[in-house]
Parts: structure tokens; sequence; C-alpha cells
């Protein structure tokens, strides 16, 4: 069986003790891909240097909206040149965050509108983080698209999910699905074409209920497996062949 974690910070410092067990631990449970978006400009060279250390790791570059007190309007360009020479697996992790206090909506908005216009240049999908903001980021892809990509960690409603298809997103789904309270979350899952979802870990963060309030890591995708598989009623190679062929058709990964 081969799973892809479309969303895992690999990279971050909370790995930085025992990066290659994390891997081989990952690789043991079937993990073969992980595509690891960007946060902040600064993070890109060691995001550059994880991705080139082993196979099957696949940057994204981009400007994520909680760090919105590190970027700066230069960085926009300077992630021009990084798409231009680098040819990334995607653009992101960007979008729009409406949860946090303390991030003003002008400026989240200045940066994802940048990379949304990026995306559609370069014709790269997009990584989107979507907190409280759900309405407004399909309103943007619809007014910049044609474009493709992943709403991660997705919260909204099935309508919104519905929206989000049509315009050629996918969207991603992790720890939060383990918790039994997310009832909604777990409906919709039930229910989705299957042909639309990603599964990703968004490791170190988000852990699932196996591992609450500790360090999430991407061998932790095969309990997100299990669950998808559990709530739909299928077993996990059925889970895994079509959400493996979802990762590999949106981001363009060859098999290893
Ligand atoms: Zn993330």
């Amino acid at each position: 069986m081969q799973l892809v974690d479309s969303h895992c910070h690999l990279d971050a410092d909370a790995f930085d003790i025992d990066r290659k067990a994390v891997l081989a631990r990952a690789h043991a449970a079937g993990v073969r891909h992980q595509v690891l978006p960007a946060v902040t400009a600064a993070s890109w060279p060691k995001l550059q240097h994880v991705c080139a250390s082993a196979p099957g790791l696949h940057p994204a570059y981009g400007l994520h909206p909680m760090f919105l007190a590190e970027h700066r309007p230069e960085h926009l360009p300077l992630l021009q040149e990084w798409i231009e020479r680098e040819s990334p697996t995607a653009i992101g992790e960007c979008g729009l965050d409406f949860f946090v206090e303390d991030l003003d909506p002008e400026r989240q908005r200045f940066f994802f509108q940048g990379q949304l216009t990026l995306a559609r240049t370069y014709q790269l999908p997009l990584i989107v983080h979507a907190r409280r903001a759900v309405d407004e980021v399909i309103q943007r892809i619809r007014q910049t698209g044609p474009l493709r990509g992943v709403v991660h960690s997705f919260s909204g409603s099935p309508e919104q999910a519905r929206q989000l298809w049509n315009l050629g997103f996918m969207i991603g789904l992790g720890g939060p699905l383990t918790y039994p309270r997310a009832n909604r979350l777990r409906t919709l899952v039930a229910q989705m074409p299957l042909e639309y979802l990603l599964l990703e870990t968004d490791a170190p963060d988000q852990p699932d209920a196996g591992i609450r309030g500790q360090r999430n890591e991407p061998e932790r995708l095969a309990v997100i497996l299990e669950t998808v598989a559990e709530l739909r009623g299928q077993t996990p190679e059925e889970i895994a062949t079509q959400t493996t062929a979802n990762a590999r058709r949106l981001f363009g990964l060859t098999p290893l």
C-alpha cells in the first residue's frame, strides 16, 4: 500500500533531532510521498535542503497567513524567482485565517491574492489554509481561476466543499477527523465522492485522537486512512488507492 501525506511540515524545527527516524517510520507505514508546504520566505532554503535529502519529499513554496508578521511585500517577487528556479510541486501554504486575532485581514488578502495570481501564471496547484474564511477563499479562487489545488484541513460545510470541487479543488483531511465530536467532518467524509479527498497529517501539528497533545508524525497517516475507511465502510486498500491517485494527479507525483 502506497500513501501520500499531502500536507506535512517535516522541515519544522520539531523534527531537527530525529528527522531521519521520522521518515523511516513514515516509510514503514506506507507513506511514500510527502508534500511539504512552506510557512515563510526565511524557511524556504531549509525546506529545499530537507526535500533534497531523501526521495519522495516535495516542496511547496509560499507564505502562510498565520506567519503574516514575517511577510514583506518583496517576498512575492522573491517567491516568483523561487518558482521559476525550483519548479516546486505547488504554491503554499497560503490562504486566509480570520480565526486568529491580530492577523490583519487586508494584509492577508494582499499576500493570498499575490499567490493565487502566481499559481494562475505558472499553472501550479495551490495548498490553501482557510479558517473562518472558506467563502472568501472560494470567491477569490473563482475570480482568479482557472486554478486547482487543495483546501487543507477543510472545516467548512458540505455545500462549500461542493463549490470547491466544482472549481477544481480537493479537500485535505487529517487528525481532526479522528475526534468523535467532529460530526460534520465525519459525515462529510463518509458521504463525499472519494475522487476529491486527500489524506494529510499536518505534522507536527494536528495530532490525531490517539496521540492527543503530542507531536504529530507522518506515520500517523495510517490512522487517518483507517478512520476514513471505517467511516465509509470501505477497506483501507480502496481508500489508499484512490487518495494516492488523487494526490498523484494534483501534484504530478511519479511512483517511487
Ligand atoms: Zn500546514
